[in-house]
């Protein structure tokens, strides 16, 4: 894992603790062994003054719609930290009260709207928090032994929670399983099919310790012989015309226009030689939080491509 950080550029948000957590965001939004498509989130947990001047926990988490590779600080929402924290000691909260609730702690209610997980960053105790889709992590967390392989990589050093959809369920089940526990002993935390946290009080230590853990996991990976990617030459070149009329029947299937691209790259090509190239193609994404943008709807086709007779079977499914 490359480390991004720069002593210089750091330096000169040294006494702006909103600016130096926009730069850690930034350096982890820019790292795709990190971060695909705005996925990921990053807070940083402050004391300000509120309207009155009186002084407020605040917690500073990323909105929605800004990207963690150009964020600044007008991209973070301030939200009351004791509000969170009592929203995550609640019975039950729907996710539409839990996102109208938010806003409504929100000390500037121009900012963006907090993330869906902005209580689950706010009951880690540590001011600074960083979260992430790492695809080497959630590589591992999605085998069936995902659990055994993590304790084996990990040990005790963060703490495991099983998968549960991101909101506010998600908070309940961190709040359940880290009861009297001492956080101080721990890295991180990993979430089943889903990603990892880092945390620490210093924001560069916690960009460190994601670097770190990632990179372990990409470690276990490479030692499993699980990195080496299959390439292939194809042995035909398809032409634009089938292109194009694959394009239209599929969009006759479809019942509406549909874009169709083609990628005869080495890696897709060894990836539709596969034996069970259906059955993988035609499953749901990585992780749910893959769903953004990162699936493709797949189309299969067998039997021969010829100018005239085109004779093949599509199936595409949408998501
Ligand atoms: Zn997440």
């Amino acid at each position: 894992m490359k480390n991004r950080w720069n002593e210089k550029e750091a330096s000169r948000y040294s006494d702006d603790v909103l600016a130096l957590r926009a730069y850690t965001s930034r350096l982890i939004g820019q790292d795709e062994d990190l971060v695909l498509h705005d996925g990921g989130n990053t807070s940083v947990k402050v004391v300000a003054s509120d309207f009155f001047g009186d002084e407020v926990d605040v917690l500073y988490v990323n909105g929605s719609g800004w990207d963690l590779g150009d964020i600044e600080p007008a991209g973070f929402a301030p939200v009351k930290l004791d509000v969170l924290k009592r929203m995550a000691q609640l019975e039950n909260l729907s996710d539409t009260n839990m996102v109208n609730q938010q806003r409504a702690a929100m000390l500037d209610p121009n900012a963006p709207n907090p993330s869906v997980e902005a209580i689950l960053h706010a009951i880690i105790p540590f001011k600074y928090v960083d979260h992430t889709h790492a695809d080497a992590v959630v590589s591992i967390t999605n085998t069936s032994d995902g659990e055994a392989r993590i304790r084996e990589i990990y040990g005790d050093r963060v703490l495991v929670i099983p998968y549960v959809m991101p909101g506010f369920v998600l908070s309940k089940k961190v709040v359940e399983l880290s009861h009297g526990l001492d956080w101080s002993r721990l890295e991180g935390m990993v979430l089943m099919n889903h990603g990892i946290f880092s945390f620490a009080d210093d924001a560069r230590v916690s960009y460190e310790r994601m670097l770190k853990l990632v990179g372990e996991a990409n470690d276990y990976l490479a030692s499993q012989n699980a990195t080496e990617i299959k390439t292939a030459t194809a042995s035909e070149v398809i032409d634009l015309s089938t292109l194009t009329q694959l394009r239209q029947s599929v969009s006759q299937l479809a019942g509406k226009a549909m874009l169709c691209q083609l990628n005869q790259s080495p890696e897709a090509i060894a990836f539709s030689l596969l034996d069970n190239i259906t059955d993988i193609a035609m499953r749901g994404p990585l992780t749910p939080d893959h769903v953004i943008r990162t699936k493709r709807i797949p189309m299969i086709i067998s039997g021969d491509i010829e100018e005239d007779t085109l004779n093949y079977r599509a199936a595409y499914q949408q998501y």
